[in-house]
């Protein structure tokens, strides 16, 4: 029997509505003990207007409860709600009322948790639904949603079917010689097994898109000193986060800034310019450059460009995406849009915020919506590491099959496929795992 668990689900700020919510077998008796109406006979999913009361029976708020039955709710078991003023402290109070009531505390993600443990969701949806509450862009929260209605289970689920029946093919045969089963033939499932890594091919590619869904495109700003580096990063984010100087060099360490530019959303890191001494700044800043997706290449156009700005642009040449920014244009332009070898070169003025804009929409262009942002990018690091584990023993297999290796050596890349598959939507993942993905959540999700 599930102990009966109670959580705050709308967290701890004062809001309009806040709610309890309760998952358990009992958890319906537990929550009538502190409700002024009946619940055991309350039909599922209304809402019952009444008092929520403390256990000595004074009203602690005027509510709404409602009572989904296992094994139609969340979690799969039955649920009650209390839908009540979102105070924290009504909140508190009627937490511990239903704690003296019978239940206990529940645990980070506990309600996800039972909802995995009892089928209503495999590994890829619950992970999904904490993807859902963190997305800080539209994208991210469209493609999050995608996998809690199960997108990746479908492009999961058939290769682990097709899989299945390859090993209990064998099986039958190796395990029943008697019985009329169709002769194992390797050959046979080549064609399936050349789809199902074309299959898991596809969905590994979409994780660089992924990876920015996930966390922003990491973006390095770089240029000599006093080109306006950190006057761009503070334009961009709005307020005065780095430190602007006018003493060249002075910014010494890298700073980083989260900002939304049009529906991508970028992390800044302003650099120290790209020197050739050793110093910490500049190393880092040389880092910062290997490491970005994009790099925003600063020069000063109210002066001609030199030896110093020609050396960073070479440095920029190999990054991923490169925007060249002629700042300072409120004071005229001494450098032309054409000296300059990039593919998008903008003239802006990091003191007016002229030309912000157009910076945006191009940044937008390079970066929004390549794919549908609808579940079917793999955003998550252990589910690319697990799918491209997976793919890798498919690869083996098919080169076995070339190689004509026995079916029960081939076997062994089938299996280890099928075991990386079951980590990502469930099947096979320890429980620890398990236990650390659950963690991520917040208490009362
Ligand atoms: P960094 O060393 O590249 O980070 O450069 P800063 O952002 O510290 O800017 C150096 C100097 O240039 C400061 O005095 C800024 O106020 C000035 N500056 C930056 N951007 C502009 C701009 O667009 N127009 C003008 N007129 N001055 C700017």
């Amino acid at each position: 029997m599930s102990h009966t668990i109670a959580a705050v689900s709308t967290g701890n700020q004062v809001s309009a509505i806040g709610i309890l919510r309760l998952s358990g077998e009992g958890c319906i008796e537990i929550a009538e003990k502190v409700f002024s109406r009946p619940l055991q006979t309350s039909p599922n999913r209304l809402l019952v207007l009444g008092e929520l009361r403390d256990i000595q029976g004074r009203t602690i708020d005027q509510c709404m409860a409602v009572v989904s039955r296992a094994p139609h709710s969340y979690t799969g078991e039955d649920t009650v709600e209390f839908h009540c003023h979102g105070s924290p402290a009504v909140l508190a109070e009627g937490l511990r009322s239903l704690y003296a009531a019978g239940a206990r505390p529940a645990q980070r993600g506990e309600f996800t948790k039972r909802a995995f443990l009892n089928g209503k969701l495999d590994l890829t949806q619950a992970e999904a639904v904490i993807d859902l509450i963190e997305a800080d862009t539209a994208d991210a929260a469209a493609n999050a949603a995608g996998q809690v209605g199960g997108r990746l289970q479908k492009v999961l689920l058939p290769v682990y079917d097709h899989l299945t029946d390859l090993c209990s093919h064998f099986h039958a045969v190796l395990d029943y010689p008697d019985e009329d089963i169709e002769d194992f033939g390797l050959s046979n499932y080549a064609a399936s097994l050349r789809s199902d890594a074309k299959s898991l091919y596809a969905l590994l590619q979409t994780y660089g898109q992924g990876r920015i869904l996930r966390q922003g495109v990491k973006t390095a700003i770089v240029g000599r000193p006093n080109v306006g580096k950190s006057s761009l990063l503070n334009a961009l984010v709005g307020f005065d986060r780095a430190i602007v100087t006018d003493i060249p060099g002075t910014t010494r360490d890298t700073v980083e800034e989260s900002v939304l530019a049009g529906s991508t959303r970028l992390r800044l890191v302003d650099t120290a310019g790209i020197h050739q001494t050793a110093d910490i700044g500049v190393d880092r800043s040389r880092k910062a450059l290997e490491e970005a997706d994009l790099v925003l290449f600063v020069c000063d156009g109210s002066v001609p460009l030199t030896a110093e700005d020609q050396a960073i642009i070479e440095a920029c040449l190999d990054a991923p995406q490169a925007i060249a920014l002629i700042n300072k244009c409120d004071l005229g332009t001494q450098v032309e849009p054409s000296a300059l070898p990039f593919l998008n070169v903008i003239p802006i003025s990091a003191a007016t915020g002229d030309g912000l804009e157009l910076l945006r929409g191009c940044i937008d262009d390079l970066f929004a919506g390549e794919s549908k942002c609808d579940g079917s990018i793999l955003t998550n690091p252990r589910q690319y590491d697990a799918c491209r584990r997976a793919y890798e023993s498919l690869l083996s297999a098919l080169q076995g099959l070339k190689l004509g290796v026995t079916p029960d050596a081939l076997l062994l890349d089938v299996e280890a496929a099928m075991e990386a598959i079951g980590e990502v939507t469930g099947a096979t993942v320890r429980e620890d795992i398990t236990n650390r993905i659950f963690e991520r959540f917040c208490v009362g999700k």
